[in-house]
């Protein structure tokens, strides 16, 4: 076994989702955004860090035109527990008053954050915002904020890859894939 397979069992528990199945709801999600906008200019707004290799992928499946910004935001609560109280980071460059604004999530947990973000957001009087996120956790949301688009409803484990990460590390997974039981018991 490389070094880079020994590794990778000690960081990865199970494969939730592969780089194919992935691929392939980017690919419906896609479609049907287009579909929705069609004649619209669509502004995608990217929650840093998490979302942005979702977004590359889902911007290159999109027919319509469109734009892209960056939010960062931080909850003040401890990294495994949000508390909804959020700080922005890096706020939009872009106005998006009468803008069509479609919000790009890489996980919704309890949805403290897109609660927060939405509000925010929606005070600044886009002509629509929507939400696209690609991973739900079942069962576990606080608010019930409206999701327009999801690509997965996922068990309430900690995933990483393909963008997620543990402690910022592990984002360049090809696959969104459970959090070793060893490593999640070190972080905490
Ligand atoms: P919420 O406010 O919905 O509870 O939390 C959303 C944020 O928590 C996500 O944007 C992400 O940064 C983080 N988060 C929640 N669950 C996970 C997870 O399983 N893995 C990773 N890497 N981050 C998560």
């Amino acid at each position: 076994m490389s070094q880079a397979e020994i590794e990778m069992k000690r960081v990865v528990e199970e494969v939730l989702i592969d780089e194919a199945t992935l691929r392939r709801r980017v690919e419906e999600l896609g479609e049907e955004i287009s579909g929705d906008y069609e004649g619209r200019d669509v502004l995608l707004v990217g929650v840093l860090k998490g979302a942005v290799f979702f977004m590359a992928d889902l911007m290159r499946q999109l027919s319509v035109s469109c734009e892209i910004d960056f939010m960062a935001i931080s909850s003040y609560g401890a990294a495994s527990d949000s508390s909804g109280v959020v700080r922005i980071l890096k706020d939009l460059d872009i106005n998006i008053k009468e803008r069509h604004v479609l919000i790009l999530e890489d996980i919704i947990d309890s949805g403290l954050t897109l609660s927060y973000l939405m509000r925010n957001l929606g005070a600044r009087e886009p002509a629509s915002l929507e939400v696209c996120a690609l991973l739900v956790k079942h069962g576990r949301r606080e608010t019930d904020v409206p999701v327009k688009y999801v690509g997965f409803e996922i068990p309430n484990r900690y995933v990483i890859g393909y963008g997620l990460d543990f402690g910022e590390r592990y984002r360049n997974l090809p696959h969104v894939a459970v959090l070793s039981k060893e490593l999640l018991s070190e972080g905490s």
